[in-house]
């Protein structure tokens, strides 16, 4: 049986997951194992929202956050629609649309400053 749950809160999401998908104005940017996510998430905005859940042994950590608004999902930005709030855009992000590219440890990440990892045994294939 697969249920399909949908929140904002990342501490229920990964108590209850064993898969996990980030979107953002509507669009997959990260899907991957619910423990690989949280511990090493590779999208841009997956990190950004990581860097928001308060953890106590991190006392005054800085953390980073996204600039601007949220744009409307009714007019959504060309190309890669985080490129107005992400720190890593480049001239290519406001153009071209980033896919969902799969790698072979079962994670996916549309971003084009993200080379998918390869996990160890395939890559010694
Ligand atoms: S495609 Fe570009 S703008 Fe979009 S998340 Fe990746 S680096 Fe940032």
């Amino acid at each position: 049986m697969t249920s399909l749950f949908i929140s904002h809160n990342l501490a229920v999401v990964r108590f209850i997951s064993t898969r996990v998908g980030v979107m953002y104005l509507g669009r997959l940017v990260e899907v991957a194992p619910t423990e690989m996510l949280f511990e090493r998430p590779q999208h841009p905005y997956t990190q950004l929202l990581m860097d928001a859940i308060p953890r106590l042994e991190h006392g005054r950590r800085r953390v980073r956050n996204a600039s601007g608004d949220v744009p409307s999902p009714l007019d959504p930005p060309g190309g890669c629609t985080f490129h107005p709030r992400c720190p890593l855009a480049m001239e290519r992000c406001r153009s071209e649309t980033p896919l969902l590219k799969a790698a072979a440890d079962g994670s996916a990440v549309a971003c084009h400053a993200v080379v998918p990892t390869v996990h160890a045994s395939a890559s010694a294939a």
